[in-house]
């Protein structure tokens, strides 16, 4: 097997703000691992707040061995292979293990949704999110999200009341809302949480700091809304320790070093009784559909990265009904 790989910047639709930090562009690391006659692709993408980078993905690929991954269907050991190499990292780990699923599903003529015991019959709506800005902007970003069924708000400044108000004059659509660790006051929390629900909100994502546990428990035991742990939970042993703090978990490929063990993440959440968000970092097609090979495994899905973004290198897939179609197409079914 030859693993090649090229740096590339996903420009943004628009700069994206959420709480703490605003960007333009998103660092990608575009991954193709080619054996015999067939190549599977996949990507990194590297969000700044995560540590990762071009030069880091660089020298962890430099690192990677080939000739060790003897059986490219093997993917707990070359997770397990991945990880011992070097700590962290986990979007670069997720490139190589999405080009390898994308290679097994073309070596066994079968879609990655079926490698990943998912159903394309199962797909939740996918989400469309917005981040903050001017109401003027919002309202525009708020047209441009007319194919989709779900609205994700970024939260988590001091004028959110404000921000759902300038959202709902223009669309009674259910809404996410994520607080990307951006709240710090519990009971004025709890109040927002009853004010959301009355909004149609269906969903509030990461509250408190991932590192105040007690205020994300308190929260949770008390919220009408489930309060869902994103930025808390990263990779597997982070599920149990989830427990009592979320009612949900946001999985994301590039989070959980990928598809092999975002799926291990999902049977864990189950076995634990949490509800599942399928989320996403921004991401061309190629990670999107990594994505939506597990979606309708979860109860939510934000999967829009095709759709804030200005230069996405594939075609995008297929969209119908609020909800990524799924081909059966063999490997992820992505085209150039
Ligand atoms: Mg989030």
């Amino acid at each position: 097997m030859q693993l090649t790989y090229k740096p590339f910047e996903l420009e943004l639709k628009h700069p994206f703000t959420i709480a703490g930090f605003s960007r333009t562009y998103t660092p990608i690391m575009l991954v193709q691992i080619a054996h015999e006659d067939y190549i599977g692709y996949g990507e990194a993408s590297m969000v700044p707040y995560m540590g990762e980078s071009h030069k880091t993905a660089a020298a962890f690929l430099q690192k990677v061995e080939m000739e060790q991954i003897k059986y490219p269907f093997d993917n707990a050991l070359i997770n397990a292979y991945l990880d011992d190499l070097w700590p962290g990292q986990p979007a670069i780990k997720a490139a190589i293990d999405i080009a390898l699923h994308d290679m097994e599903g073309k070596i066994k003529q079968q879609p990655c949704w079926q490698l990943m015991g998912s159903s394309p019959l199962l797909m939740p709506v996918t989400a469309y999110t917005i981040g903050i800005d001017k109401p003027e902007v919002i309202i525009q970003k708020v047209k441009e999200a007319a194919a989709f069924k779900v609205i994700k708000v970024k939260l988590g400044r001091d004028n959110d009341k404000e921000l759902i108000k300038t959202i709902r004059a223009v669309t009674d659509k259910p809404l996410y809302v994520d607080a990307n660790q951006g709240w710090t006051n519990r009971e004025q929390s709890l109040d927002l949480a009853y004010w959301l629900q009355e909004q149609g909100v269906l969903l509030i994502e990461q509250p408190f700091d991932k590192a105040d546990i007690d205020s994300n428990a308190w929260l949770t035991q008390r919220s009408p809304i489930p309060v869902i742990g994103d930025e808390a939970v990263q990779r597997l042993p982070d599920v149990a320790k989830a427990k009592g703090v979320y009612n949900g978990i946001n999985i994301k490929l590039m989070k959980s070093a990928g598809m092999y063990e975002a799926r291990q993440m999902i049977l864990k959440a189950r076995e634990l009784d949490f509800s599942i968000l399928m989320g996403c970092m921004s991401e061309t097609s190629c990670g999107t559909l990594a994505g939506a090979a597990l979606a309708p495994l979860c109860n939510w899905v934000d999967l829009d990265g095709p759709f804030l973004t200005k230069n996405n290198p594939y075609q995008i897939p297929a969209f119908a009904d609020g909800k990524w179609v799924l081909s059966n197409e063999p490997g992820l079914g992505l085209y150039h």
